[in-house]
This record gives structure tokens, C-alpha cells and sequence, in this order.
């Protein structure tokens, strides 16, 4: 599995990781994120069972063990956090961060040690050393309980399905011809998102971030100006459809 550094400050940096050549063939390409400040990290959808001793093994070359304090789960899809099981064995005193809606399911993935802190359908923020990371929700994004992660300050949003392409394995990490991204991302977005409404209330609330990379769970991130293509381009897509004739 390969690491990426997306962003470096003096309180904080921002990694992927992902693009695995040695992922089983039959389970979906996955990034996981994860934000490390003075003495925490957050891990965020830190992927499924399939993926956890390569995780581990990847991860710890970047941050010890013990500093990861945090981890989020954008919903309960066993690719976001089938791990949790495993996790729980390595990490100690970490907490969960995930939507309230799906404690009673995930906690069926096994869960001891960790402990699970439910985020409120209107969001939440969490203070890591000072560095303010918000909870802004997503929900029927495609889960009907859903929440990206945004940081102000490197103007991150990590977006989960949102924004997810199916790619090669090899893929670029960043977005670089638009146009030739939409036939990746088309099919999957009108499929799995369900909710026109929700998606465009979504889209407003972004509109009045300042999103510098929006950073998806699947495929390439959006930088920059491609932000804002890929929220053009969604606000037109015509969602939760499915013509079984
Ligand atoms: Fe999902």
C-alpha cells in the first residue's frame, strides 16, 4: 500500500493512503485518510478486514501506534470499516466517530475497547491539539446516515462516496482532465446516490466552504478548480435512478 502526504502545516498533516498492487482482485480499490497533529491522529474510514495488515503495516511507518487516538467511520459499508474488529485489538483508548444512526450496525463488525461517540444528524467537531475538524454531514450520500470530514484550515473535505470513481489500481492521485473523469464516476453516482434533494442541499452547504481538495473514498481527488467542476457537474446529474427494463 502506498502513502501520500496531501497536506503539511506546523499543526498538522494530512495522509492517504491507498493504491494497493497487492489488494486481493475481487474487493473494490479503497483510500484511507488520516490526519496526525502534535500527539493524535484520526483515521478515517480506515477500510475493511481485507485490508488491515497492510493498513497497519503502512501506517505505522508514518505515525506510532499509540498516537492514533481517533478514528471516524463516514457510514456503516463494510468497506469503510469492516476492520473495526482488528482495530480494536491494536489501538488503545480510541474512539469511533461515526453517524448515530448506525451504532447498533457497526458495532456488529466487534467492538471492546474502542469507544464508539455518536455524531449527531446536524454534525459535529472534534479538537485535535487545537486543530478544528468538522463533522459536516452527508446524509443519502450515499447512506441514510452519512458525514464527510472537513478541515478548515487546509481546506480539506474528505468526501467519501462522494465524488468516487471506479479507476485502474494504478490510478493518478489527482484528478487531471475532468472531462475524461465523468464516464468514471457517472454510473456510480446515479446508482448509489438515492436522493436528488440531498444532493442538491449537500452542494449548496459546500458552496459556502472553501474546499481547496475534496478527497473521495474511491478514484482521484478533486483539486482546486475541480471542485467546483465536480460540483457543476452533480448539480445536473439526475440521481437514484435505475431502468430495470
Ligand atoms: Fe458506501
Amino acid at each position: 500500500m502506498k502513502t501520500h502526504k496531501l497536506y503539511e502545516s506546523a499543526t498538522h498533516t494530512w495522509f492517504m493512503f491507498g493504491r494497493d498492487p497487492n489488494k486481493p482482485d475481487k474487493i473494490i480499490d479503497t483510500n484511507q485518510y488520516m490526519v496526525v497533529t502534535k500527539e493524535n491522529a484520526l483515521l478515517m474510514d480506515p477500510g475493511g478486514i481485507e485490508l488491515f495488515s497492510s493498513m497497519l503495516n503502512t501506517i505505522i511507518k508514518s505515525v506510532p501506534i499509540d498516537k492514533i487516538t481517533h478514528l471516524f467511520a463516514s457510514h456503516q459499508d463494510p468497506d469503510i470499516i469492516s476492520s473495526l474488529g482488528l482495530w480494536d485489538q491494536v489501538l488503545e483508548g480510541a474512539t469511533l466517530h461515526s453517524p448515530w444512526l448506525w451504532e447498533g450496525f457497526i458495532r456488529h463488525f466487534g467492538m471492546e475497547k474502542i469507544t464508539y461517540s455518536p455524531i449527531p444528524d446536524e454534525g459535529s467537531s472534534l479538537s485535535l491539539n487545537g486543530v478544528g475538524i468538522e463533522f459536516f454531514p452527508a446524509h443519502y450520500l450515499h447512506s441514510s446516515g452519512n458525514f464527510n470530514v472537513y478541515d478548515p484550515k487546509s481546506g480539506i473535505l474528505m468526501s467519501g462516496d462522494i465524488g468516487a470513481a471506479l479507476d485502474v489500481d494504478d490510478a493518478p492521485l489527482i484528478v487531471d482532465d475532468f472531462e475524461a473523469h465523468i464516464p468514471r464516476m457517472e454510473t456510480f453516482h446515479r446508482r448509489w446516490m438515492p436522493s436528488n434533494e440531498a444532493k442538491s442541499d449537500w452542494i449548496r452547504r459546500v458552496r459556502k466552504l472553501d474546499v481547496q481538495m475534496m478527497c473521495p473514498q474511491h478514484g482521484r481527488i478533486f483539486k482546486g478548480e475541480d471542485v467546483n467542476r465536480f460540483l457543476d457537474w452533480f448539480e445536473q446529474l439526475e440521481v437514484g435512478v435505475l431502468n430495470t427494463k
